[in-house]
């Protein structure tokens, strides 16, 4: 794998992402407000300091600083920072600024997007926070270096997306199956759907329900985690088997 190092004349260790303009080699392309101020007041940039530019679409680039209000884009560059899976979020509300910290950090374990939802034992039962939260996510992938930014999407009614995802995995606390179990379902063409109740949970019917429509429960051990640790948590496992699915799967031939 090819690791982009930063060079001495890549004198600030900086990605902006840019998907209000196309992003593409020799262009120049004018810098909105925000990203002018994060370069010029926040980071201190001058002109001529080199930087990489995603497209959030899947696109790395370096470019340089052009002026105070524009930059320039010279290259694509090779930067492995994306899975070769597809982990999709579906995230119970949850109450304050928590899905703050869930969807920064599902972001920098590499997720492809994250899907709100609301279900019986929701607390909050609606939010105008999707904005604020692609900001995030926006920002989080600047700082792992993603190619990629996480689509978040409109807040969804649990029963709805269990009949859209039709598979996955739902994390219940009173699942007697061991997510190592997920080998059984892993298909790594397709994305795969993770549900995280709310800090309430799911009820019994909302997991039948699920099982349903072919969405798998498992367990995330013998305590009981908070909705953010159970996500944060189950991602970061859940990259590392799919990373190393063929070491763990074929090589020692699990059979659950
Ligand atoms: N209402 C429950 C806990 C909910 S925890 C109670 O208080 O007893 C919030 C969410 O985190 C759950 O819906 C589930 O998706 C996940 N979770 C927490 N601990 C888990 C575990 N040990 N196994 C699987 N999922 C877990």
């Amino acid at each position: 794998m090819f690791r982009f190092i930063y060079n001495k004349n890549m004198a600030k260790n900086i990605t902006l992402c840019i998907q209000y303009a196309e992003v593409l080699p020799d262009r120049v392309i004018a810098l909105d407000k925000s990203d002018i101020k994060y370069l010029f007041n926040v980071m201190r940039c001058k002109k001529g300091d080199k930087l990489l530019i995603s497209d959030g679409k899947g696109k790395i680039f370096s470019g340089r600083i052009l002026n105070k209000n524009s930059i320039e884009i010279i290259k694509e560059e090779v930067l492995e920072t994306e899975d070769r899976f597809s982990i999709i979020l579906c995230q119970g509300l949850l109450k304050g600024d928590k899905m703050d910290f869930v969807i920064q950090k599902a972001t920098e374990l590499g997720v492809k997007e994250i899907i709100p939802f609301i279900s019986e034992r929701s607390i909050p039962k609606n939010s105008r926070k999707i904005e604020r939260w692609k900001k995030i996510a926006k920002e989080a992938s600047e700082q792992s270096k993603r190619k990629f930014v996480p689509h978040i999407k409109e807040v969804r009614k649990f029963n709805d997306l269990v009949e859209e995802a039709k598979s996955g995995i739902l994390f219940w606390e009173n699942s007697d199956k061991p997510l190592i179990k997920v080998f059984n379902y892993l298909n790594l063409d397709s994305p795969l759907f993770l549900f995280v109740g709310p800090e309430g949970g799911f009820s019994s019917e909302e997991v039948c329900f699920a099982e349903k429509f072919g969405i798998k429960s498992l367990s995330l051990g013998k305590r009981i985690l908070r909705a953010e640790t159970a996500a944060i948590s189950s991602i970061a496992i859940l990259s590392f088997l799919l990373e190393n699915y063929d070491i763990i799967k074929i090589k020692n031939d699990i059979k659950l």
